[in-house]
């Protein structure tokens, strides 16, 4: 070990002493047991943490900590840098002669259930809109019960169930005695109902609830299933004191599921919650990239680049797409693709995208609220201050510019009557003349949505 090692541990054991009176032995055993030393030059303290995400985290959540509690140690105001891609085993292992691979034994292989084989990390291509949710996936499966729950959110089609069973893959190649169950919410439902059926439900109990790590795909089918959601209450509460791992993937955020019960909603929000986007372009063609590669297949960039522009809103459709193109050319084999045929063959699905990208109400309030940093219940709420009121306003003007509904149809979805949405479409452009800044949020607000 370098000096500059050897002294970077000791600032961070003491800089770790403070933090640790500071905070809750449980914040600091999640956030800051696990970062590493790495190196101290010029009053600089690098940190080692496993990922970006938990970079991020910690900057957002505790950089100000942080910086104080690396402030006068040994009469120095030390400042510190994170850099991701260590873990805990990486401190000690410096010390430690490696193992050669001919002295490891190989490891039993064992499949999840109800997993597809493919769904792994590795196949997994990581582009700037999954980044996080990857991230926390990977931290999950190598470091159980670390964030606890991890809830993973986003529209369909982008990748959170091929995640939650990659955590079941990599979970079971490290350990595979560990006990993973990945089940989606109907099945968990059809399971529960079967049980009270044929009245086994300790046994139903027993499969969800002695298990290391629960996976559980589509959680906002929850949604207004009471008895259910007790069932999972008690579920989520016996794993979670068990210090088990728990992942939940859902199309909403908690809070936005309607009909879960609060209780539920304070439960999944407690742990780390990150979003998946839909990919970009660049995330796309490299998508089908890989997959032509899986399919032995060699498809003209122009024809990738072709679908990877059009077809936009979801992965499971670029690939229902890729998959079309690579039976026509097994088919044609003497013949290469050209646009003109993928054009012809693959007509249905760029409808169907078209169709999909029409703006709903629910995306624009969705938009809305994240734009002006307030929850989309707020907007569907009854209250009036500023803050919200004219970002409510905002909602049902771009509903009515955006979407071919009727005022009583736009009322409907905001719980109000049609005379308020006609005020908010007279007023808006009233107050964006006069107000620029508003103006401005509006029109980036449109134009985001019809990207
Ligand atoms: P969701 O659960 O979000 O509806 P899925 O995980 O079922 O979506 O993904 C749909 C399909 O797209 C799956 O075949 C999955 O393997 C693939 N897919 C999604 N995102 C990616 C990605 N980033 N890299 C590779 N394949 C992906
Ligand atoms: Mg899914």
């Amino acid at each position: 070990m370098l000096k500059g090692d050897l002294e970077a541990t000791e600032v961070w054991r003491s800089a770790s002493e403070r933090l640790r009176r500071q905070l809750h032995e449980a914040t600091y055993g999640q956030w800051f047991e696990n970062i590493v030393p790495v190196k101290l030059f010029d009053s600089l303290l690098t940190l080692g943490v496993s990922d970006d995400f938990f970079a991020d985290w910690l900057r957002n959540n505790f950089g100000d900590l942080l910086h104080s509690a690396l402030k006068g140690i040994d009469n120095v105001d030390y400042d510190y840098e994170l850099e991701a891609g260590y873990r805990q085993d990486d401190a000690q292992n410096m010390h430690r002669p490696t193992v050669t691979a001919s002295k490891v034994k190989p490891k039993k292989k064992v499949k999840p259930r109800n997993c597809l084989s493919r769904h792994t990390f590795d196949n997994f291509v990581v582009g700037e809109e999954n980044r996080y949710a990857f991230a926390a996936a990977r931290t999950a499966a190598e470091n159980p019960a670390f964030y606890n729950p991890l809830y993973i959110y986003g529209g369909t089609g982008i990748g959170k169930t091929h995640l939650l069973q990659a955590v079941a893959h990599h979970v079971l190649s490290r350990d595979p005695d560990a006990r993973v169950k990945y089940i989606t919410c109907e099945e968990f439902l059809n399971n529960y109902v079967d049980s009270l059926r044929l009245k086994n439900h300790s046994e139903f109990r027993g499969s969800v609830r002695s298990v290391d790590v629960l996976l559980v795909d589509d959680v906002h089918m929850l949604a207004n299933k009471i008895q259910l959601q007790e069932e999972f209450f008690n579920t989520f509460n016996s794993l979670y004191n068990q210090n088990k791992q728990i992942i939940l993937t859902s199309d909403k955020q908690p809070s936005e599921i309607e009909g879960l019960e609060s209780r539920l909603v304070s439960r999944f929000e407690s742990g780390v919650t990150t979003e998946i986007n839909p990919p970009g372009f660049e995330t796309r063609l490299a998508i089908l990239k890989m997959m032509q590669e899986e399919h032995l297949v060699k498809i003209d960039e122009d024809v990738l680049f072709f679908i990877a522009t059009n077809l936009s809103s979801s992965v499971r459709r670029l690939k229902g797409a890729l998959l079309r193109l690579v039976a026509f050319v097994s088919a044609m084999s003497e013949s290469a693709i050209t646009v003109e045929h993928a054009e012809k063959l693959l007509h249905k699905l760029l409808e169907e995208e078209n169709v999909s990208k029409t703006i709903s109400i629910e995306s624009i309030q969705r938009a809305v609220a994240n734009h002006f940093e307030i929850r989309v219940n707020d907007i569907l709420g009854a209250k009036r201050p500023r803050n919200i009121a004219e970002p409510r306003m905002i909602a049902m003007y771009l509903s009515r510019k955006l979407t071919p509904m009727s005022f009583p149809e736009i009322g409907g979805a905001f719980g109000k009557n049609h005379a308020t949405v006609m005020n908010a479409v007279r007023k808006i452009p009233e107050i964006c003349l006069k107000n620029e800044n508003l103006r401005r949020s509006v029109s980036l607000i449109e134009r985001q949505l019809q990207s």
